[in-house]
């Protein structure tokens, strides 16, 4: 509407078209308007959707939302969050409260350790960690007081398969919440809601999304008093995506299916031609029946593995340095699930606060390098690898 002087003063009304966009339209509105205060009285009790402030929902972030929903079988929609970590927070500090007692897998995402050790004491909820592919540990550390167990199905960077059968039987039987983050191993290869998960949360982040250009996670609860209390605290403690990171994600998640089938392909050719590598001491992919959980990798991923493969260079630190260098055309770069390969080295990064002997018995010297394997054609890839393991073995 213009006002008499001409000046320009919402709302401008939108050109009219008896056709609609092919494409979700981007939404940055923070506010939505009613007709009436009856209209919104009927919206707010959930008589008409709408939308009233964009922290408590949006368009672009329920589309995202639908996807993963209809892509995890989730039983209720779930929460779309600013990032993965918020995803997390949200479990954690949503739904425990002080003199509550949670388990965690002992090789969580950095941040979730962190939040374990850290933070959830500072809060009174007492942590213990335990060895996921251990169902007899994660038993062990139970008390009347845990209330969840947090666990990835494939663990950071040394993927090791957790006993998911098992830890799904332990919760059943205990009444203890299983919460899973599904990031590593996407709905595509694993789908915790159909194996007895009550919680399961992603980082959009990584390969859903795809891109490395958004940030976003995502949060949601078989029970569903549970995943309403989830929505309700990531309203108010304000992890509510914005709608241009929703909208990039979306647009990522469309070509997801197409990417995963095509880096796990890559990965295994990858894993196996590392395999045979003069230089390389170890290589770490589940779909190798060298894998210390291949069984179980093979019984729980439907044959769709991972994109990530970690191997050990022999040498130490200059032999890596040798590595990365003439690693042409890959990013050294602490993510995962990039459209190009990033590779990381735990040493130096995710876990350079232990000390060399902790990392040894990780099985993570100056050698280890873990790789997200992404969409560059294979045979080019395999080549620049083979490059950089020689240059590797000479340094
Ligand atoms: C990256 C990651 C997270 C955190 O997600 P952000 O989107 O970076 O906050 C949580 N869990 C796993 C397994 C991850 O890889």
């Amino acid at each position: 509407m213009r006002n008499e002087k001409g000046s320009l003063i919402r709302p401008v009304p939108l050109p009219n078209s008896a056709s609609r966009p092919v494409v979700t339209p981007l939404s940055p509105s923070v506010v939505y308007a009613s007709d009436t205060p009856d209209m919104l009285d009927r919206q707010y009790e959930g008589e008409l959707h709408g939308y009233t402030y964009s922290r408590e929902g949006h368009p672009n972030a329920d589309v995202v939302a639908g996807l993963l929903d209809r892509m995890e079988n989730a039983p209720n929609p779930g929460v779309l969050t600013s990032s993965g970590m918020a995803a997390v927070s949200a479990v954690l500090l949503g739904l425990l409260k002080a003199g509550d007692h949670v388990i965690g897998g002992n090789q969580l995402y950095g941040r979730s350790l962190r939040m374990m050790s850290e933070d959830l004491p500072r809060l009174g909820i007492e942590t213990t960690l335990a060895d996921p592919g251990d169902v007899q540990a994660v038993r062990a550390a139970l008390r009347p007081e845990t209330r969840m167990i947090l666990v990835e199905v494939v663990s950071n960077p040394t993927l090791r398969v957790a006993d998911m059968v098992g830890l799904a039987a332990l919760a059943k039987e205990t009444g203890v919440l299983l919460v899973v983050d599904n990031t590593f191993t996407t709905p595509r290869a694993y789908q915790p809601f159909e194996h007895g998960a009550d919680i399961v949360i992603h980082s959009v982040t990584k390969l859903l999304a795809g891109h490395s250009d958004v940030m976003l996670g995502y949060v949601a609860a078989r029970d569903p008093a549970l995943n309403t209390r989830l929505r309700v605290f990531t309203v108010t403690a304000g992890m509510t995506p914005s709608p241009f990171d929703c909208w990039l994600a979306e647009r990522g998640m469309l070509s997801f299916d197409l990417r995963f089938e095509r880096c796990q392909q890559t990965a295994m050719k990858l894993a196996d031609a590392l395999g045979t590598l003069k230089g390389v001491k170890r290589v770490i992919y589940p779909a190798r029946s060298d894998h210390p959980d291949h069984a179980r990798a093979a019984e729980l991923l439907q044959a769709r593995w991972c994109n990530m493969v970690s191997f050990e260079l022999d040498g130490g630190r200059e032999a890596a340095n040798a590595f990365t260098t003439a690693a042409e055309g890959l990013s050294f770069a602490p993510t995962l699930g990039d459209v190009g390969t990033t590779l990381s080295h735990p040493a130096s990064s995710s876990h350079r606060a232990l000390t060399a002997a902790r990392r040894k018995a990780l099985g993570m010297s100056e050698g280890f390098f873990r790789v997200s394997v992404g969409l560059e054609d294979p045979d080019i890839l395999l080549a620049v690898f083979e490059r950089a393991v020689d240059a590797a073995v000479k340094a």
